[in-house]
């Protein structure tokens, strides 16, 4: 949870700013091979300045993703760093980007960090590039040389398939002709 920032002292003072240290956690951002680190908090430094409209809020935040790999399903990782420029203003438009001031000049910047860490989250997170992920078969980690799978295991099923292909093909290919024109022979 990251508290709202107290700005009475900018609202209103157009030109003036300070800065905040931000650290906290951010609950249920998560999608399903993708979330944040429950051991780092985010954190980061946020810039408020004090415009005519409202408060722009900008900085860089960073923290970890907790992520499990598409491939291997291995659970690792991942540093992350994304840059914010946002602005709060007391009535934000429906369909603008703004965020909501609070009146009473407090500015909560969850939404604004969970909308800017939510685009960060990968769909397909991979742990290495050249992942080679999970036997289809057996299941075993073919990175670890986990699968027990050999060659002979698996011959059988082509052969078998290669043998079922080859007589659909005749199969197939003997009634082809009989498709042609239809000629009954009754004429
Ligand atoms: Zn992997
Ligand atoms: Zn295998």
């Amino acid at each position: 949870m990251i508290g709202a920032i107290d700005v009475r002292d900018l609202v209103g003072r157009y030109g003036t700013w300070k800065s905040e240290q931000v650290s906290g956690t951010i609950d249920d951002l998560a999608t399903e091979l993708a979330g944040l680190s429950e051991d780092t908090p985010v954190s980061g430094e946020l810039v408020l300045e004090s415009l005519a409209e409202g408060i722009l809020a900008s900085g860089r935040l960073q923290g970890a993703l907790s992520l499990r790999c598409a491939r291997c399903l291995k659970e690792f990782e991942q540093g992350f760093s994304v840059e914010l420029r946002e602005l709060f203003v007391p009535f934000p438009h429906e369909d603008s980007d703004e965020y909501p001031l609070d009146p009473e000049g407090f500015l909560d910047p969850d939404q604004m960090m969970r909308d800017a860490i939510g685009v960060e989250l990968p769909f397909a997170p991979v742990c290495r590039p050249d992942c080679r992920g999970l036997c289809a078969r057996c299941g075993g980690d073919l990175n670890l040389g986990e699968c027990t799978c050999t060659e002979a295991d698996i011959d059988p099923r082509w052969d078998g398939l290669e043998a079922l292909l080859h007589e659909w093909n005749q199969l197939t290919g003997d009634q082809a002709p009989e498709r042609g024109p239809e000629r009954t022979g009754k004429g």
